[in-house]
């Protein structure tokens, strides 16, 4: 079976990958109104605990002690092949990266030391895909809860290296490269902007015009088109609080979370961000069969809402 398919109706690519029927899940099923799953209080059957290092393929690369061997315990981030693909590793990449060691379920219950970890272990894979001689367009997510797609509890991101421009990130360089006057730099030079908070060289805001309802977006304030080498002390001060505050107010810890920057040889144009989106509904006809979304917050006042847990999230952690 050819692992990339194309719908000829829409230009929308499809990824074959009918072995990922068979992937475990922990997250239990998604009941309609209640997007975050019963907790199950035994993980003796996570592939990503400390000591199921065999549930997975080889490690890939891992932060361990000096000394440790690959594929046993001792590891505080560690990142492996999918063992279900979407596509087959001949024609593209995708990884996980176990984000702890602990069996936590929200990154936010990462401390700021390791969650910084974390997401430099992501930045790190992904120009690793970067790298790749085919050319590939690297993407990192993070899918939190069952609602929001995670199979497994366990916190993880996922990377994949796609052998062909996916349709929304390549619109995205688009519209970077049309526009006359970069988009972000433009939303965060106005005043009116619906401010979150600021941490560091980075900004969180909630876009006039965001991908999906309640979504909240971190860039940097100075223009730059790819995260830096190490995006991880930067994020992990403004994530943790931002997105458990997020969570607090719109009701669900569900969400889902991604990297937007210019693929390897994209344009200048382009300004990295982070986009961060809660599922409390699932997507429904108008969305999915016309591509068309509603909003259900206003996002000047969810931004609003949102200032002042985001301050004394930051209080408190201090
Ligand atoms: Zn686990
Ligand atoms: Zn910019």
């Amino acid at each position: 079976m050819t692992p990339v398919r194309w719908d000829p109706l829409t230009g929308t690519p499809l990824l074959v990958a009918p072995a990922r029927i068979e992937r475990p899940h922990d997250t239990g099923p998604v009941a309609p109104g209640d997007p975050t799953p019963a907790r199950g209080p035994g993980h003796a059957d996570c592939p990503f605990c400390p000591g199921a290092e065999d549930q997975t393929p080889p490690e890939v690369w891992a932060v361990r002690p000096p000394g440790g061997a690959p594929d046993t315990t001792g590891w505080s981030v560690r990142a492996v092949p999918n063992r279900f693909p979407v596509l087959p590793p001949d024609e593209g990449i995708h990884e996980v990266v176990v984000n702890s060691p602990r069996h936590i379920v929200e990154l936010w219950e990462l401390s700021p030391t390791e969650m910084a970890t974390a997401v430099d272990a992501w930045a790190l894979r992904e120009r690793a895909v970067r790298n790749d001689p085919r050319g590939l367009w690297p993407f990192v997510f993070l899918n939190q809860g069952a609602a929001a797609g995670a199979s497994l509890q366990h916190s993880h991101a996922q990377l994949i290296g796609l052998p062909f421009a996916p349709p929304l990130l390549a619109a995205r360089e688009d519209a970077f490269q049309r526009a006359p006057a970069c988009p972000v730099c433009a939303e965060l030079a106005d005043p009116a902007i619906a401010r979150i908070a600021d941490a560091g060289p980075l900004t969180a805001w909630c876009p006039q015009a965001p991908p999906l309802s309640g979504a909240v977006r971190i860039a940097p304030r100075r223009h730059a088109p790819e995260w830096p080498a190490r995006p991880g002390r930067a994020l992990a001060e403004i994530l943790g609080p931002l997105m458990r505050a997020l969570a607090a107010l719109v009701g669900t810890a569900a969400m889902n979370l991604w990297v937007n920057q210019r693929h390897p040889g994209g344009p200048d144009a382009y300004h990295w961000h982070v986009d961060i989106v809660p599922r409390r509904a699932t997507l429904a006809g108008m969305e999915l069969g016309a591509g068309v979304f509603s909003l259900l917050n206003d996002p000047t006042a969810l931004a609003a809402a949102l200032d002042p847990r985001v301050s004394a999230a930051e209080v408190a952690a201090n």
